[in-house]
């Protein structure tokens, strides 16, 4: 029987060489350059970026989770999802290993659906780290609800046409490139008739209205762009993957990613941890250690015992995917969904309460944290949605009891043990 929870030395090695590294000179990164890896590199930052990436090269662990036939090592999704719990502490630690959303996941389906002039185009430069690129779906008016959409994309002659409103199209500032979803197709089902669109962000009609950014920044100077397309005219080899394949793409797209960015969020809930334990056995009041409190052990316990229930589903849910397919998961990675925003929130807010004043501080790294549960429960669709996915898959192992009582209903249940048993034990049957 095979039930193993180590990892084999040869990887182990590569993910020791990555923890001393994003240590030493990538978590710096964080304090002297915060909030800056969504921004073109200026080539003083170029200068400094460029010779890490390379290390990264080096060691074979660039933009690990593509297939080898595009330059990564094909490490499967329990391997991926050990190094992304390293690559979750630093914030430019995904840019520095090229793993950055929304460019790893765009670079896959180019890598899936693309033909080779568009491989050319978008997706060579966009692995080389040249490029940025944006995923252009979630409309104003729609949500996460695509069957909402109405972004259009009309056939003009050999061409398209696309008409219609983007919101939080992440990084479409500095993006090269935008991929759009566009109903192609108003007379099937919304699940056939969306395409999606390779659209060059300085094509004519590709208009941001603005820049949102999170709470607490100066207005318009965020990276989620609302963008309206104004007849923005594009060649007839615009389409990714052929006309009415938006939906298979877009799960082509969010499977594993889903998977790494839960282990991303286990190294932010351990970071939130290891600051509230620090803290526990450094501050006394009332003539203990915050640590001897039991109230203050209850938080203690309940974050690792969440942690640890939440790190062990991801690292099964990567193994399940690495055995059969992401398909085959469904029900466990939109599980790992739910919790990247319930698990990250109770454990910073727990954290953040035990330091006092000074948790909520902008001296702490604490409400970042809270912010990002926050988005975790959104961005990638809501969690209500993820748990809808979660009870349909559970349900579907389920069906009616055909009787009037549930089939747990004790009184046939002891009929039948009776009648079971009734030779061998005969006086000894208990009455319930
Ligand atoms: C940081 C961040 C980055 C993002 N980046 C991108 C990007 O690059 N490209 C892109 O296209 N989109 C992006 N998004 C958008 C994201 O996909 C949407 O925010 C998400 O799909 C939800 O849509 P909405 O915000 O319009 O909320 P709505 O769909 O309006 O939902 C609002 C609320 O309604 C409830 N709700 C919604 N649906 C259901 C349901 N089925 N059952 C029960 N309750 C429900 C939930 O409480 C939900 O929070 C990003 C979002 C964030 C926060």
């Amino acid at each position: 029987m095979t039930w193993d929870f180590t990892t084999d030395p040869e990887f182990q090695a590569k993910l020791d060489w990555a923890d001393r590294f994003v240590r030493d000179d990538v978590e710096p990164l964080d304090l002297v350059l915060p909030g800056r890896r969504f921004e073109i590199p200026s080539a003083r930052v170029r200068s400094v970026i460029d010779p890490l990436k390379q290390r990264v090269r080096e060691e074979g662990l660039w933009a690990a989770h593509l297939g080898p036939e595009l330059g990564g090592k094909g490490f499967g999704q329990l391997k991926l999802a050990l190094l992304n719990e390293i690559l979750g502490r630093s914030e430019w630690a995904p840019v520095i290993f090229g793993t950055m959303a929304p460019d790893a996941g765009n670079a896959e389906i180019l890598a899936h659906y693309g033909t080779d002039a568009q491989k050319a185009t978008y997706l060579q430069p966009l692995l080389d780290g040249e490029i940025f690129s944006c995923f252009s779906m979630t409309e104003p008016h729609g949500g996460s609800d695509p069957t909402q959409f109405v972004t259009r994309g009309v056939r003009d002659g050999e061409g398209w046409v696309l008409n219609g409103e983007k919101f939080f199209s992440s990084n479409a500032k500095t993006s090269a490139f935008l991929i759009v979803m566009a109903v192609t197709d108003p007379d099937v089902p919304a699940y056939q008739g969306m395409s999606m669109f390779l659209v060059p962000t300085r094509t004519p009609g590709v208009n941001i209205l603005r820049n949102v950014g999170h709470s607490g920044t100066p207005m318009n100077s965020g990276i989620h762009g609302w963008i309206r397309y104004e007849d923005v005219r594009l060649p007839g080899d615009s389409v990714l993957g052929g006309p009415g394949q938006a939906f298979a793409i877009a799960q082509t797209r969010l499977g594993g990613g889903r998977i790494h960015h839960a282990m991303r969020t286990i190294a932010r809930c351990t970071q939130a941890m290891d600051m509230m334990c620090e803290r526990v056995l450094s501050r006394t009041t009332k003539g203990t250690l915050l640590a001897e409190k039991q109230l203050v052990q209850a938080a203690i316990a309940d974050s690792w015992i969440q942690i640890q229930q939440f790190r062990l589903l991801v690292l099964h849910t990567a193994w399940l995917i690495d055995q059969n397919s992401t398909a085959g998961a469904r029900r466990e990675v939109a599980a790992c969904k739910v919790l990247c925003e319930q698990v990250l929130h109770d454990v910073a807010w727990r954290a953040m309460h035990i330091h006092g004043a000074l948790g909520i501080t902008n001296e702490m790294p604490l409400m970042p944290m809270i912010e990002e549960a926050a988005v975790m429960g959104l961005a990638d669709g809501p969690t209500e949605v993820h748990k809808v996915t979660v009870a349909r898959q559970v349900l579907r192992d389920y069906k009616a009891n055909e009787g009037q009582f549930p089939s747990m209903w004790l009184p046939p249940r002891v009929a039948a043990a009776r009648d079971r048993y009734a030779d061998l034990l005969g006086p000894e049957i208990v009455d319930l």
